[in-house]
């Protein structure tokens, strides 16, 4: 399986699953636990500090997300999830679909890591350039 936008259940998952109640309920159980550990809410892409209704959850790992008998189940480890702006999220994806070797060669964890590193990078030199 790739890293790139490519659904574990293909056509299903992006049609229902980010759009189910199973996902909003396990979005907000993660906000909740972030909350309950007492971590500020940042964007893992640009560092700054947001609200939950500015932040996506990106996926580090699908494993999570399994078939259930009439919907998909929402199963994914707190630490499968990772909380990101639209924007950032959006320019994330980009890096790894771009790049061959993060959408085939790597795990999604790893993938995801590498480019977040990379996403940090470009973010932090716009501000240093930015008056
Ligand atoms: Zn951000
Ligand atoms: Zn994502």
């Amino acid at each position: 399986m790739s890293n790139r936008r490519k659904p574990p259940i293909p056509g299903l998952y992006r049609r229902t699953f980010l759009h189910s109640r199973e996902w909003f309920a396990r979005r907000d159980r993660w906000f909740a636990e972030q909350a309950a550990r007492g971590i500020p809410l940042t964007c893992a892409g640009c560092g700054h500090a947001a609200n939950k209704n500015q932040l996506e959850l990106h996926h580090l790992d699908y494993s999570g997300v399994v078939p259930g008998d009439d919907r998909i189940l929402a199963r994914e480890l707190h630490e499968d999830l990772t909380p990101m702006h639209a924007y950032c999220h959006e320019l994330l994806h980009r890096l790894i679909d771009r790049d061959q070797v993060l959408s085939y060669n790597r795990s999604r964890r790893d993938a995801s890591e590498i480019a977040l590193a990379k996403l940090r990078r470009s973010l932090a030199h716009v501000q240093e350039n930015t008056p």
